[in-house]
């Protein structure tokens, strides 16, 4: 029997339970609006936890000296130093070391993880040279980025909620972090000091603000997804009368955990229910590299068992959970070639399946359609955290140039997704409107932004 005939309804089926006509993206967009809003008035007033990061001062570009990051968030740890040199001379040099966190420390003891992240810190603070200098009696100062769920408590101070992505180090969950950290640097000796801890959204935003100062939020899509922005003072009613100097805060909204007016397929509930975390962050579940190869693949499983997409036999390793990754989707769609030679090993080394060209035509309708939702989904996102802005200003918001600023591996690495989410932004905004919204990629920017809020953060200014 021929593949495509039986499949065809499959597909179409799946494109119409994925489908994100402009009612829908604005029905996320206003809920993602009304959740922000429902979040700033009280603690567990909504999906979105609106979590306050005390940063309260953004970089200008005239921090000057040396300063120091660290950046824990997920398997790779990286410590980095930049000598700032101000207006004129901005950044005069940056140094980065990357390290593996050694497998055994993430289910280990915290004193275990502190002790390794200090050793890693000293040792690089240790070949400090050349363009890096500083001035006598000051310490050396650190950003902290920490992407855990952390309540912050101070700039420079916040308790781990829980470890996720893997990690179950004992012992830390319920304290700080920093102190976490200090306490270890005093074991080594190391006379170094956390004067910011961030998350890593707002460390994108401080390091994207510092080269454009129109940037006022900033979207990870990676591994997970989740946003930031710069609210007022004025506009958090949990703040309940908290002072800040600039009268403006940067808020993390945990916009994982949005899930209001998605449209979801039974591939999405199958494979939530069968997640460590069911019913949890669904917005990220739909959104996010971590999952929508995952996704595709149990759409084709389906494809192939009922429809019979790669004939009689079924390809034996499709049935493996996440076999599937997001970068093979992507992949799959730069294929240009007439034969969909690349769609067709990819599909034989990965899932061991045998294809022709309309089968390959298929999976690559199925990649796209997985795609779009999610790229249309996180377009709709920001323009829900833009018509937040545009409602509260007492300007014309939408009338001056606002950067949305971007990163993370799916941004970066699957020019569709981008595609998608410019389209589905400029639908929402109008032709007009939208000229003024830049969504631009921040590669890196988190590493330094976080040196850059020690900066802005210092003790000694
Ligand atoms: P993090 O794990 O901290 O989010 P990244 O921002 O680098 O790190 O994102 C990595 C994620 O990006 C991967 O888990 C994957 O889902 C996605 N990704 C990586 N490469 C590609 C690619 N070529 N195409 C699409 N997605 C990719």
């Amino acid at each position: 029997r021929s593949s495509t005939i039986s499949v065809a309804p499959m597909l179409t089926k799946l494109q119409s339970d994925c489908a994100t006509p402009l009612p829908v993206l604005r029905h996320v967009a206003d809920s993602m609006s009304a959740d922000m809003r429902a979040g700033l008035a009280v603690d567990g007033g909504s999906d979105l936890k609106m979590i306050l990061s005390y940063v309260d001062s953004l970089p200008t570009g005239n921090e000057k000296g040396l300063f120091y990051a660290l950046d824990l968030g997920g398997t790779n740890f990286r410590v980095l130093r930049v000598q700032l040199g101000g207006k004129e001379e901005r950044v005069i040099a940056t140094e980065f070391e990357q390290v593996t966190i050694p497998e055994k420390l993430m289910f280990g003891t915290s004193e275990e993880l502190f002790d390794f992240i200090a050793s890693v810190l000293a040792n690089f603070a240790q070949q400090e040279g050349g363009k890096f200098h500083l001035p006598p009696g000051r310490k050396r100062e650190i950003g902290f980025t920490f992407s855990f769920p952390v309540k912050q408590t101070s700039i420079d101070s916040g308790i781990l909620m829980k470890w996720t992505k893997g990690f179950a180090v004992s012992g830390t969950a319920g304290n700080d972090v920093v102190a976490c950290l200090n306490e270890a640097m005093d074991r080594k000796g190391l006379d170094m000091r956390v004067s910011a801890l961030v998350n890593d959204t707002v460390g994108t935003l401080a390091g994207a603000r510092y080269w454009d100062e129109d940037v006022v939020v900033a979207v990870i899509l990676g591994t997970g997804t989740n946003a930031c922005y710069v609210e007022r003072m004025d506009a958090i009613p949990k703040m309940q009368g908290k002072f800040s100097p600039s009268g403006r805060t940067i808020v993390n909204l945990e916009w994982g955990a949005f899930s209001k007016g998605l449209p979801l397929t039974v591939f999405d509930r199958d494979m939530d229910a069968a997640s460590i975390n069911p019913g949890e962050q669904i917005f990220e579940k739909a959104i996010s590299g971590m999952y929508l190869g995952e996704i595709a693949r149990r759409a084709l499983l389906n494809m192939a068992e009922e429809g019979a997409l790669f004939g009689e036999s079924m390809p034996e390793k499709l049935s493996m959970p996440f076999i599937l990754v997001t970068p093979h989707l992507s992949a799959m769609q730069q294929d240009n070639t007439d034969d969909l030679q690349t769609v067709g090993s990819i599909l034989y080394d990965v899932i061991g399946a045998e294809s022709n060209l309309n089968s390959r035509k298929i999976v690559v309708e199925v990649c796209d359609t997985i795609v779009k939702r999610a790229g249309r989904l996180a377009g709709a996102g920001i323009v829900g955290i833009l018509q937040k802005l545009e409602e509260d200003s007492t300007s014309a918001f939408f009338s001056k140039r606002t950067v949305v600023a971007m990163d993370g591996g799916l941004y970066e690495r699957y020019p569709q997704c981008r595609q998608y989410i410019k389209e589905a932004v400029a639908e929402l905004l109008g032709p007009e409107t939208s000229q003024n919204i830049v969504i631009e990629h921040s590669k890196d920017g988190s590493g330094i932004g976080a040196a850059l809020l020690a900066a802005t953060n210092s003790q000694y200014d």
